[in-house]
């Protein structure tokens, strides 16, 4: 029997739900649970870590998971890492989806750094108004700055984050170039904290700081171990049929 595991967070991994609903594709969804609301699926989802590799490994043997599809942010790296040692340890074969990452344009101010650290070294010394587009994770070296004003953009209310430099706005994407631009606009933003995810939704802040002319510090992907890698719903269904021989379906 084909079962697939989807592992999401993603609006990538949300369309190979509803690709995998509409082919009668037997599959569960994954989510990570770090918003309190989480989109639904049209599959059947479970919400939660596995508890590391060996936990994933031992979750594909008891719900008889035949292939895994890693759909996660390409910033999820820890994840990503699991699944390709779980998938390896289980005999169960594995792809990503992966969306690629952005490049720059002629006339782009982007600043390339290879991670948080980089990216709070990259700041100005003097007085800047930043969009902090990282998610909530990792913001408190940037806080820590307090010549700075900060905008952040988060889907779920942020209690634990005291912004007296500061504004949290709540919102989930995807984004438009048009609206992030007048979001930057209404909020005299200098520069752009972003992370190279790539995909249309979450670029609208990057069209948005071209048609401006900001700077964006944008931080490059984390390393994963190589696997299979599509960049495109197409490609994972493709992948699946190409599998159904080993299973006898
Ligand atoms: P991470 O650091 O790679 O993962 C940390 C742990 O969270 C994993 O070891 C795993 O716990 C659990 N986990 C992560 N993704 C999971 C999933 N899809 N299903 C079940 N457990 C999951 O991940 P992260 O950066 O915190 O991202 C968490 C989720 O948010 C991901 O699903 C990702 O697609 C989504 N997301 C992340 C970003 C980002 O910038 N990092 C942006 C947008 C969306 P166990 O070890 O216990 O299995």
């Amino acid at each position: 029997m084909r079962r697939v595991l989807v592992l999401g967070g993603t609006t990538e991994a949300s369309q190979l739900a509803r690709a995998l609903a509409d082919a009668h594709i037997d599959a569960i969804f994954s989510y990570a649970g770090r918003v309190a609301a989480p989109l639904a699926q049209p599959i059947p989802t479970r919400v939660g870590g596995f508890g590391g590799a060996e936990g994933l490994q031992a979750w594909l043997a008891a719900e008889h998971i035949s292939h895994v599809v890693d759909a996660t942010h390409p910033f999820a790296a820890q994840m990503s890492r699991n699944a390709v040692a779980a998938c390896a340890a289980a005999g169960v074969p594995l792809l990503a989806l992966e969306r690629p990452a952005w490049l720059a344009q002629a006339g782009d101010d982007w600043r390339h750094v290879a991670d948080i650290e980089g990216a709070v070294a990259a700041l100005p010394a003097q007085a800047a108004r930043v969009f902090l587009a990282i998610g909530r994770q990792h913001v408190a070296p940037f806080l820590a700055c307090v010549q700075h004003w900060f905008l952040l953009r988060l889907v779920d209310p942020a209690p634990e984050l005291h912004l007296d430099h500061g504004e949290v706005l709540r919102a989930r994407g995807p984004f438009t170039a048009e609206s992030d631009t007048r979001l930057m606009q209404t909020h005299g933003i200098t520069h752009i904290v972003a992370k190279n995810a790539g995909g249309a939704g979450a670029e609208a802040k990057l069209l948005a700081a071209r048609a401006l002319g900001l700077p964006v510090i944008l931080i490059d992907r984390p390393v994963v171990p190589a696997r299979a890698t599509v960049g495109s719903v197409a490609e994972v269904l493709a992948w699946l049929g190409a599998h159904r021989a080993d299973l006898g379906v």
